[in-house]
């Protein structure tokens, strides 16, 4: 299946791209060795078998010779670090660009009945029908929800009742960390973004050296199905930090990640910098984000990820009144975050040389650390999940002491069930708040599927078609709120 990939532009980009630290991390020396050099000369990225429901690791690259390659013409001059591994199906570097032909896609490998047995969770619930799901009932895609709906009032109202006091500090604007200094030099609103601050509810590393919290955000999207398959074959688990208005778009894409045992949890409706929202607009962005999760697999998810990393005390007071647990990423100095930045090749912000060289820096400081770490990646754009599959993951597993990847539920030493509401170990993960007051996300609210027509050739098939045309929606949204999101 086709999606109009070629929609997507730079144009779209300042609406996501722009969490960015600056990655001057520690040096490697060990692995900076070889500038690479063989010129990749096959197209690649154009190669993929079509239609196929390819269970072979990598994306889509028939015949291309593994290798680092010289930075596309352009770009700039980065020496690709020295790889232990790399997958002998990758793409090329030199076509893992920002104007790179759109890659062919890859449908889902497994569509699962409603009912069906859910994943290797014990006690889950069955999983819900999707033909029952239609986006027309949920908020409109890639937009902030709007507040005044039913639902949304309802989870107003039980975060009041929730006993958790949510701070009094006014929103951020926009702009970032410059255009808000009093907020920045307020230590108590104790700002990620803007200082690195944490409280201890925030998961920010996996406890044990040498585990990794494998995390990938902004999906489920076209390419998923690539990272999917790759993961398989290589038997790994992931937790996937998902924008809600992109799982309606992609519930069978969604239903397959949990089948496969990877970890769900929230990464809000819109892709917003929460800090700059109202209570109320937060409240809504993780409401429907947890709905349409309940929705489409049954669970409540009990993680987030703020977009950007953008938290402060408000931000998780409201969150924890929801019952969602931050997880971040690993933060070791305002120059050392453990960002691939691989978010940016999509842009041409930055190329996917320098992606392996903030992916060396990283390893040269998990060295450095005494406990585990989580790396932010992304399975939006088809460049990320090519840097990812074809060179990032296949050099991860090659790493002597080798590395304990999984889930960051699985990294925290905890069972999978840990990850949802209706699962969650209560001996073993006491929840944020107490059980009388957990909010209600249930599905079949008012508004909800049921309200709208389901064309009756809906069900597997239906559930892709309605895939294909949400993505081309998320796409208008992505384009129209291109200068919504400045921070
Ligand atoms: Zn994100």
């Amino acid at each position: 299946m086709k999606f109009a990939m070629a929609v997507i532009s730079a144009a779209a980009l300042p609406a996501l791209a722009l969490a960015s630290q600056p990655n001057a991390f520690y040096h490697h020396a060990a692995r900076q060795a070889s500038a690479a050099s063989s010129a990749a000369t096959s197209k690649a990225s154009s190669a993929a078998p079509s239609g196929s429901s390819a269970t072979s690791s990598a994306s889509a690259a028939t015949g291309s010779t593994a290798a680092t390659s010289a930075p596309a013409s352009g770009a700039t001059s980065v020496a690709t670090p020295s790889l232990l591994s790399i997958n002998p199906t990758a793409i090329p570097l030199a076509s893992i660009v920002a104007n790179a032909p759109s890659a062919s896609t890859h449908s889902i490998t497994q569509t699962f009945a409603a009912g069906a047995a859910p994943s290797d969770i014990s006690s889950a619930p069955p999983l819900p029908d999707l033909s029952k799901i239609s986006p027309s009932s949920y908020p409109a895609l890639d937009k902030p929800p709007p507040t005044d709906s039913p639902e949304v009032q309802q989870w107003i109202n039980e975060v009041k009742n929730s006993g958790v006091q949510i701070p009094g500090f006014s929103p951020t604007i926009a702009g970032g960390c410059p255009a808000n200094m009093n907020a920045v030099n307020d230590k108590s609103r104790c700002w990620w973004t803007c200082g690195g601050c944490t409280r201890d509810t925030d998961i920010v590393a996996c406890p044990e050296k040498m585990s990794w919290g494998l995390t990938y955000d902004d999906g489920p999207a076209p390419y998923t199905p690539d990272l999917l398959n790759y993961l398989s074959d290589q038997k790994l688990l992931a937790t996937f930090f998902v924008v809600g208005s992109r799982a309606i778009s992609y519930p069978a894409m969604l239903q397959q990640e949990y089948q496969l045992g990877h970890q769900i949890a929230v990464h809000t409706w819109s892709h917003p910098s929460l800090t700059t929202l109202t209570n109320e607009e937060i409240i809504a962005e993780f409401g429907w984000t947890k709905k349409i999760i309940k929705d489409v697999l049954g669970v409540t998810p009990l993680y987030w990820r703020p977009p950007f990393g953008d938290i402060d005390d408000r931000v998780r007071a409201i969150a924890k009144a929801m019952n969602l647990t931050p997880i971040i990423w690993t933060r070791i100095s305002a120059t050392a975050t453990f960002d691939t930045d691989d978010f940016n090749i999509h842009g041409g912000v930055t190329s996917a040389q320098q992606v392996l060289q903030n992916w060396d820096n990283i390893l040269g400081n998990v060295s450095s650390i005494n406990t585990g770490f989580i790396v932010l990646e992304h399975d939006l754009f088809q460049q990320s999940v090519e840097v990812a599959t074809g060179y990032i993951l296949p050099d991860a597993l090659a790493h002597q002491p080798p590395f304990k990847i999984g889930p960051v539920t699985t990294c925290m030493n905890m069972p999978a069930g840990n990850s949802y509401l209706e699962t969650n170990d209560n001996s073993t993960n006491p929840l944020p708040i107490s059980a009388s007051a957990v909010p209600t996300i249930s599905p079949g609210a008012p508004g909800s599927a049921q309200a709208s027509g389901v064309s009756s050739g809906s069900g597997k098939n239906g559930a892709m078609t309605t895939s294909t045309s949400g993505f081309a929606v998320v796409l208008a949204g992505l384009l129209a709120g291109a200068s919504a999101i400045l921070l």
